[in-house]
């Protein structure tokens, strides 16, 4: 734990607290308190309102940025405590004054014993004390160029490699590197933000566009508005030359615009979905809905920032095969970002929910036998899931105890996929009508707030199993919810087109032809399929099947992935160009963690081989992805471990309840469709547990 020193307020007039903030820092340990990832004391001084600006300078890969922050006093306090990371802190001022707050940045303060090291997340703590009710505070700051939230691409790493680039990705802990922030879930404020960009560059935020001015000759200023009150990993930037085409009057795309056109084409069932997802659980909340492509190094599949989800480019695939993802974020709307976990501990209530969301607006929109193709899909990739932590039997509950952990470690298929099909066997006890007419309650009841595992189950139970004795699902919440693995009873579902899939493979399995693989009428999910019951031995093996398929030359970046770490696992070498070059490309960590896994399990000569593809590859990578991967390689860096341990009262934040006025207007919709919930549930038995390496983050946050 250290100060930095140049983080002091400048100050005359605030003695008394230079005298506290010059004492040596662990004085200061008693007033702080790592609570659900966050220093932040927001039990004392709870945020609402946020008003942003920021310049954003390329050529130093930096925002100067400063904030003005509306606070409300829920408890005296002499302190207030923000996450910061990787920024400069100038100046802290009590606006209603104007007098200057003493401060100090206290740099991990618990050391290795908080969170997990690489984090590096840092406590600033600003004396206020005689400041009471409320405190209008002003900050100014400069990001860091690694600031861990931020990417800073050069033009080459863009698409049309015309301008640099810079996104956002906040989720889940990393908004303290670019704002400094009450970090965690459960604080929601309002904000606004003028940001200033060069000229020939559009800049996006999870926010409403609302003015847009020329700042001097060569730079434009534009103000957004954020009215509906946020999470901080819902705050979201990104600057770069990309364009716009709107598709209805609700939502657009944005692109580079040597993408635009692909991208458009390829999402153009957008409008479709948005009406779907409002028919099912009511009006969508946040005006727009537009999309972002971004470049290929963006470390996620998409990232539901409100009003403008971002989005790998990888789901181009040049068929509308991959577009659940787009579902998916869209779902997230009301998922998520209008009833929002809790805690990290509860991602579940996030991403649970949203598959189970996506999967019926894509059932809407494509059809019942696609809807299920995915189902059986997300079921395979939780049991790779369950295989992977056997070891960590803790992490397969739905409700986890992350502690001091980084939130990063529950981003696994559990929340995502074991969620689902916990809410798909509710649905199936319940039917679908009553279990709709819930979730659509659920939705405008606690909009705006935030929702917790023992909350939710309150709910449940209150709202929907008490109306019939047969529905009483008391042992299935508790071992769902709290309990380790995927427990019986499991809900029913089959996909006929994968089931035929699976046993074409276990037939290849058995006898080696390539005679016993139909591809007639094959789409993305059934290669899919057929890839990941393949097992597969040799390169020549590899030889055989590439000669058939052209499975090295596929630019699905789903089969891609799948084929190259078959190829890994046989030491298929003519794979390992196309192999490099993908790895190259593609930033986003679902992608990278298998196939480099996959290399590193391969023996002493592959993972030196694939160690050296990843130095290669490492500069363009965004610091998520290069977190888990410095990880698999061992390179993470020995943080020391400064202080003893001394852990105060938790400074726990209260759920908060929605206000009245906030809520969403009741609406008619739903989907009426009956349950349709007698299907079998053979298929569970017919596709075998798919081959190691799949999908460690869901591939969709
Ligand atoms: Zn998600």
């Amino acid at each position: 734990m250290s100060l930095v020193s140049s983080s002091f307020a400048q100050s005359s007039q605030a003695p008394a607290y230079a005298n506290v903030l010059a004492k040596r820092p662990s004085d200061l340990r008693p007033f702080l308190s790592l609570h659900n990832q966050s220093y932040s004391n927001g039990s004392e001084w709870l945020l609402k309102d946020l008003k942003l600006n920021i310049e954003v300078q390329f050529s130093q890969q930096r925002l100067r940025a400063s904030g003005e922050y509306s606070f409300q006093q829920l408890a005296p306090s002499n302190w207030l405590v923000l996450d910061v990371q990787d920024m400069q802190v100038l100046r802290a001022i009590d606006m209603e004054t104007q007098r200057p707050l003493a401060f100090a940045i206290i740099e991990n303060p618990y050391g290795s014993r908080g969170l997990k090291s690489g984090v590096h997340s840092h406590a600033l703590v600003i004396q206020t004390d005689g400041i009471q009710d409320h405190l209008q505070l002003r900050l100014e700051w400069m990001t860091e160029p690694q600031s861990s939230a931020l990417q800073w691409l050069e033009p080459s790493q863009t698409h049309d490699k015309q301008s640099p680039f810079l996104f956002s990705q906040s989720q889940a802990i990393l908004a303290r590197s670019w704002v400094p922030l009450q970090d965690c879930p459960s604080v929601r404020f309002t904000y606004q933000a003028e940001v200033t960009v060069p000229s020939n560059m559009e800049v996006v935020m999870s926010a409403v566009p609302v003015h847009k001015s020329m700042a001097d000759s060569s730079h434009v200023r534009v103000l957004f508005e954020q009215k509906r009150p946020v999470p901080s990993y819902l705050l979201a930037l990104s600057v770069g030359e990309f364009e716009y085409r709107a598709l209805s009057e609700k939502c657009g795309i944005y692109a580079e615009p040597g993408l635009i056109k692909k991208a458009v084409w390829e999402f153009a069932d957008l409008p479709a979905m948005i009406d779907s997802a409002e028919a099912l659980y009511g009006p969508y909340a946040w005006g727009r809905y537009d999309v972002l492509v971004l470049p290929p190094s963006f470390p996620f599949g998409g990232m539901e920032n409100p009003c403008v989800t971002f989005a790998t480019p990888t789901i181009i695939a040049g068929d509308r095969s991959l577009t659940s993802l787009l579902a998916h974020e869209l779902a997230h709307s009301w998922s998520g970002n209008l009833v929002t976990n809790h805690t990290w501990d509860d991602f579940w209530l996030n991403e649970g929910f949203t598959v189970y969301f996506e999967s019926r607006i894509m059932e809407k929109v494509y059809g019942k036998q696609y809807a299920d193709m995915l189902t059986v899909l997300g079921w395979s990739d939780l049991q790779g899931t369950l295989n992977e932590l056997k070891d960590v039997p803790g992490d397969t509950h739905l409700h986890l105890e992350l502690g001091t952990r980084d939130p990063d470690d529950g981003l696994t298929d559990i929340a995502y996929e074991k969620g689902r099909f916990f809410l798909m066997l509710i649905e199936q006890r319940v039917g679908r009508e009553a279990f709709d007419r819930f979730l659509k309650q659920y939705f405008e009841t606690n909009a705006f707030g935030t929702m917790s595992s023992e909350r939710f189950i309150q709910l449940l139970n209150r709202d929907l199993l008490s109306q019939n004795p047969d529905w009483d699902m008391d042992q299935e919440i508790e071992s769902w919810i709290y309990g380790e693995g995927v427990p019986q009873p499991w809900p029913l579902f089959s996909s006929t087109e994968l089931s035929r899939v699976a046993l074409m493979a276990q037939a290849y399995n058995r006898t080696r032809s390539l005679s016993e693989i139909n591809t007639d009428g094959f789409t993305t999910h059934h290669w899919l399929c057929l890839l990941r019951n393949l097992e597969l031995q040799d390169s020549a093996e590899m030889a055989a099947l590439d000669r058939a398929y052209g499975f090295t030359q596929k630019e699905n970046a789903e089969i891609a992935c799948l084929w190259f770490v078959h190829a890994a696992h046989c030491h298929y070498r003519v794979a390992y160009p196309a192999m490099e070059s993908f790895l190259l490309q593609v930033g986003r960590r679902k992608f990278l963690m298998p196939v480099y896994e996959a290399m590193v399990a391969g023996g002493i000569e592959s993972k030196e081989e694939g160690f050296a593809m990843y130095l290669r590859a490492r500069p363009g990578y965004h610091s998520v992805s290069r977190q888990s991967l410095d990880e698999l390689f061992a390179l993470e860096t020995v943080e020391e471990d400064p202080l003893p341990f001394n852990m105060p009262n938790p400074h726990s934040v209260p759920v908060i309840e929605p206000p009245r006025e906030s809520r969403l207007p009741d609406s008619q919709g739903g989907d009426g469709s009956g349950n349709g919930t007698t299907r079998d549930g053979g298929t569970l038995r017919e596709v075998p547990v798919s081959p190691s390496g799949l999908d460690p983050d869901g591939g969709r946050p």
